[in-house]
């Protein structure tokens, strides 16, 4: 929880609050209220500046501008607090796993060297005093041994529930990183992707191309058939991008009918005849309706491309991708266009 103020305080802050949300365009619902709240409460220092300098420039501020300033200094930064938290614990579970391991080891080898030895004691004692003396020893033994025997197994349970623990984790995470429509990565999962590639190259995505892609007059192909039907054509093409793509590259669905795809180690050229191929594939599909069982077809796609330079970071790739692909929508759509001068 980030939000620390009593009753009394945020109650206060809630009246700064709702002066500022007044003040400007945006509706009033919970995002512009936490947009604000950080704002008047002078929780989120980055926010702060942010709107301030938007409000150098125009008084007003409004749906669009709030939901920009929730993105970048509120969401994102939640997104950022849970992969750390996920890490943390990451470590924590590997660390417990691996001592669990090395002591369920020792102690099975303690138990085996007891055994051993009782059984070695009973048959060459043969003095009476020592005899007595050793049974006695044997029978402190043969407890020691229980009581390992029974550790083993403690901690065996216990390696067991870690791993059951890390596998939860796991899935989990594979969640927040996937979308459930399509089964591809969502934007966060796309991100995750493109900072891990990135670090594996020395923080640089120079060689790997990004593609983006956009369903064409999707408003009027929901309209005609309804959003059912929307819903298989996003799928339809997520599955199209990811049979023309190779197991290193990642494919996402990163807004509601927009796809990326990062493929590493990619020249353009090579690049753009993947995106030709998959623009021809879904020019030429058919999909059928689950309603009416009626094929449908002209569904297409325009697709832009952007080959990253030397430390380019990735939002400026994407920007440059993203222009490339308005480029083909502005040329006639279905087509595939790549940045300027790549
Ligand atoms: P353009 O060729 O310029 O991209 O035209 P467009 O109609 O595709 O573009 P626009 O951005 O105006 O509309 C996108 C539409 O996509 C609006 C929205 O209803 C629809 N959409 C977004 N996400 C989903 C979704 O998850 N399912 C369905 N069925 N429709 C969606
Ligand atoms: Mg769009
Ligand atoms: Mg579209």
């Amino acid at each position: 929880m980030r939000y620390h103020e009593t009753r009394e305080q945020s109650g206060e802050v809630l009246r700064l609050t709702l002066q500022l949300m007044g003040r400007h365009n945006a509706a009033f619902h919970p995002v512009s209220y936490a947009v604000w709240y950080e704002y008047a409460a002078g929780l989120n220092v980055p926010l702060k500046r942010a709107a301030d300098s938007l409000l150098a420039d125009k008084a007003v501020l409004e749906d669009a501008d709030v939901a920009r300033l929730h993105c970048r200094f509120i969401a994102e930064r939640d997104a950022a607090n849970a992969d750390r938290f996920e890490a943390d614990l990451r470590r924590i579970m590997d660390e417990l796993a691996r001592q669990t391991a090395i002591t369920g080891e020792k102690a099975e080898r303690y138990g085996e060297a007891l055994g051993e030895h009782v059984a070695r004691a009973a048959r060459e004692v043969d003095s009476p005093a020592l005899s007595s003396l050793v049974r006695s020893l044997i029978e402190r033994t043969v407890e020691m041994k229980s009581s390992v025997g029974a550790l083993q197994s403690r901690l065996d349970t216990s390696a067991k529930e870690v791993r059951d623990l890390k596998d939860a984790l796991e899935r989990a995470e594979g969640e927040v990183l996937t979308d459930p429509l399509t089964g591809a990565r969502n934007r966060r999962g796309f991100e995750r992707a493109a900072r891990e590639a990135a670090a594996a190259r020395g923080e640089n995505l120079a060689g790997c191309t990004l593609l983006m892609a956009d369903i064409d007059h999707f408003k009027r192909v929901n309209d005609s058939y309804g959003h059912l039907f929307g819903d298989q054509v996003i799928r339809a093409i997520a599955q199209a991008l990811r049979a023309q793509v190779k197991g290193r590259d990642t494919v996402a669905r990163y807004g509601g009918e927009e796809f990326a795809a990062l493929l590493p180690d990619t020249p353009v050229e090579a690049a753009r005849a993947l995106a030709e191929r998959v623009c021809a594939a879904i020019r030429q599909s058919r999909i059928r309706r689950l309603d009416t069982n009626e094929y449908v077809g002209g569904i297409t796609i325009s697709i832009g491309l952007a080959g990253s330079r030397e430390g380019e970071p990735l939002d400026r790739l994407m920007l440059r991708a993203d222009e490339a692909l308005y480029a083909s929508k502005h040329a006639g759509r279905d087509r595939v266009t790549v940045a300027a001068g790549d």
